[in-house]
């Protein structure tokens, strides 16, 4: 592959003006600066942020202020936050827990916003940078053996390295699938809905997140999220429709939250990955955010992984090259998500077949005198710490095995008691 010479502007393309491509765009240009490189870069985004919007509950986990400051140079945007959340309820068909970060005397909250904002900030930041943004749809791509070409719906465009940051978008990731080994990441399917029930039931939640684990394979978690004037609920799963929405709101475990007379009116789909898309760089591309999978597996934390994933594609296109070997420096960077990938497929799969067979209750029972468990239940729901971290606070006490494995096995005594 022919390489493009220091002294020469390095022309770089990138596919979505989300949280991954803004980031990714900003710090090349930042980054380039203090190299004293010359980058022309190039970023295209279909969507007018405001009338589309990307699907998301918008709550940030920290430590997105510190990320936004430090990779993107940014001073964290505290007017966008509608919500400073304290803690989580989480709740299964039969039980229901509190859960606070105890972990430090100042914890750090996360930040509920609207987030068609914050996309619509970082697209400003990129646009003050210096980046050419270009409202259009990218069709196709072409590698040549030294440039890449882009197709969009209203012209083409040639460059020296393609930064993929649409998201799930399919016919994106087709169409590079079609040029190179990638292969877009596995997804669960999820559905929600905006509750208006006035301020003062919104009021009432407080700033704390009601999270479900509902007594079904086919959910694997829900959630209750207050914003400034409505409640936004979601589900996940395989398969889940705006049918399997309207059951779990109906549930009596999301009954007992929301009980009051309210109209479900729009629903909106869409998709998170839940695990690394095959090949997700190579020689003159690399994809970033949700389009890369290095998401945590199962939940939380889309957005810093979307704006940390930019900032290391840029580092590393600078710094080592567009090459595939160059490129492959993100694994390193992303050692912990990846490392983390098999312990969140354990926590996935003991949520749902513990919540399935009632097994997470006496799970709840224990934590409610047991702090440690109630921290890690804390850190998992909130994706305040990895799931290795999460599944090692349980197992590394002997003692809490023994009092976990003594309540499932008495709920399961209890289980086969004949009814009176
Ligand atoms: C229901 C739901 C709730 C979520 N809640 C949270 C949460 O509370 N907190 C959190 O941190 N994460 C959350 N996430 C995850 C988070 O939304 C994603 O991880 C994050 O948006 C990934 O950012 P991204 O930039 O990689 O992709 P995206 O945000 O999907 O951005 C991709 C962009 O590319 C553009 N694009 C796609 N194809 C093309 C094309 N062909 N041409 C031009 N432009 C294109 C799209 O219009 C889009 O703007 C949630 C996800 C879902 C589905």
């Amino acid at each position: 592959m022919k390489a493009t010479a220091a002294s020469e502007p390095l022309r770089v393309l990138i596919v979505g003006g989300g949280p991954a491509g803004s980031s990714c765009a900003i710090s090349l240009v930042r980054l380039a600066a203090k190299l004293g490189r010359t980058v022309n870069v190039t970023l295209f985004e279909h969507k007018t942020f405001g009338t589309h919007y990307n699907q998301c509950m918008g709550v940030l986990s920290p430590p997105i202020v510190q990320l936004m400051e430090e990779y993107l140079g940014l001073p964290f945007p505290r007017e966008l936050v509608l919500r400073e959340i304290e803690g989580y309820w989480l709740h299964t068909e039969n039980r229901s827990i509190y859960l606070s970060d105890t972990s430090s005397e100042h914890p750090e909250p996360s930040l509920a916003t609207r987030r068609v904002y914050l996309d619509g900030f970082l697209l400003s930041k990129v646009q003050t940078a210096g980046v050419e943004v270009v409202v259009d749809r990218v069709v196709d791509m072409e590698f040549t053996g030294d440039s890449v070409q882009l197709y969009t719906e209203g012209g083409s465009y040639e460059a020296d390295v393609l930064v993929g940051a649409f998201g799930l978008d399919r016919t994106m990731g087709e169409a590079l699938g079609r040029r190179t080994g990638y292969r877009a990441p596995d997804f669960l399917d999820t559905v929600v809905t905006k509750i208006h029930p006035g301020l003062e039931i919104v009021n009432s939640f407080g700033n704390r997140i009601h999270a479900f684990l509902p007594k079904r394979l086919d959910i694997e978690f829900a959630a209750l999220v207050p914003k400034r004037n409505h409640i936004t609920a979601l589900i996940a799963g395989r398969k889940v429709t705006s049918g399997t929405l309207l059951e779990f709101l109906k549930s009596p475990s999301c009954s007992a939250v929301l009980n009051f007379p309210y109209e479900v009116q729009k629903v909106f789909k869409g998709n998170f990955p839940i695990c690394p898309a095959k090949n997700f760089y190579g020689d003159r591309y690399i994809t970033v955010g949700d389009s890369a999978g290095l998401v945590r597996p199962f939940k939380g934390k889309g957005i810093n992984i979307a704006i940390s994933s930019g900032y290391y594609a840029a580092r590393n296109i600078l710094e080592r090259g567009i090459t595939r070997e160059a490129l492959s420096q993100i694994e390193v960077d992303f050692a912990e998500q990846i490392g983390d990938l098999w312990y969140g497929r354990a926590a996935r799969w003991l949520a749902r077949y513990l919540s399935f067979f009632s097994f997470f209750d006496p799970v709840i029972e224990v934590a409610g005198h047991n702090e440690n468990l109630r921290q890690a239940l804390f850190d998992s729901v909130s994706a305040h710490n990895t799931y290795r971290s999460v599944l090692g606070r349980v197992t590394s006490s002997p003692r809490l095995i023994l009092e976990l494995t003594g309540a499932v096995g008495l709920s399961l005594l209890r289980g086969k008691q004949p009814r009176a």
